[in-house]
């Protein structure tokens, strides 16, 4: 099934671009049902196959797991789907040069177009605020619904200590979203690293932002990286 493909190609494209570890997950809603989504099972993002992949519930309860076990942040993926109906696709990530962000007063701000969303705000979800001595992990549905509320009508979510949520509209506003927020981290502390106490960055202002919105999504990349993920997972099954 085509959409399952493509949820194929966005866990390997991730893992390409160093957007998720081994413990990252993407998620697409069905096309069929809006109260359910698919998720691979417990494995490493860049080695997923189609017969990985399970479908949820909104709840979060897989449907017909057939022994396979689910990762224990699915929740995560189940409460945003319930909060935002137009969402299709959630990722959750460990984005490396993101999680400085998360703990430090110092705001990821918009200074690449290709990450414009950024200047849409992105809220940092303290886990703290809902449960004390957690070990990060969002894994119970309270958690997933907190994260879900923090989120509110945003494209992405950092995590303190943890990483990130982005939502799309498609998995490749998902995908693509993620993969120019790491870079865009990367960038800003390049330019903070340069630009010094003293040095000015220039940002992209309210009206480029709002301007470069609605037209980003990823069209040119997606299917680029997805042919050539497919070719990558086709290859493995030989
Ligand atoms: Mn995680």
């Amino acid at each position: 099934m085509e959409p399952l493909e493509d949820l194929v190609a966005a866990y390997r494209i991730l893992a390409e671009h160093g957007v998720i570890d081994a413990y990252g997950h993407v998620s697409l809603r069905s096309p069929r049902d809006p109260t359910r989504y698919y998720l691979a099972r417990s494995i490493a993002p860049e080695k997923v196959q189609e017969e990985d992949l399970l479908e949820y519930d909104l709840d979060s309860r897989p449907l017909d797991a057939q022994g396979r076990e689910s990762v224990r942040e699915r929740f995560i993926h189940g409460e945003i789907y319930r909060s935002r109906p137009e969402v299709m696709a959630v990722v959750h990530n460990h984005s490396p040069s993101v999680v400085p962000f998360s703990v430090t007063d110092v705001p990821m701000r918009p200074l690449f177009h290709m990450a414009a969303f950024i200047g849409e705000g992105l809220p940092n979800f303290e886990i703290r605020d809902v449960q004390k001595g957690t070990d990060l992990l969002v894994k119970t549905p309270q958690l997933g619904e907190a994260l879900a509320k923090k989120l509110g009508n945003k494209p992405a979510a950092l995590m303190r200590g943890h990483g990130a949520v982005v939502v799309g509209e498609g998995l490749a506003r998902a995908v693509g979203r993620s993969v120019y927020l790491e870079l865009s981290a990367r960038m800003q502390m390049q330019a903070m690293l340069l630009a010094g106490e003293k040095g000015k960055i220039t940002y992209l202002d309210e009206a480029e932002v709002k301007a470069s919105n609605p037209v980003q999504d990823y069209a040119r990349a997606w299917p680029l990286w997805r042919e050539k993920a497919l070719a990558r997972a086709k290859a493995e099954r030989r």
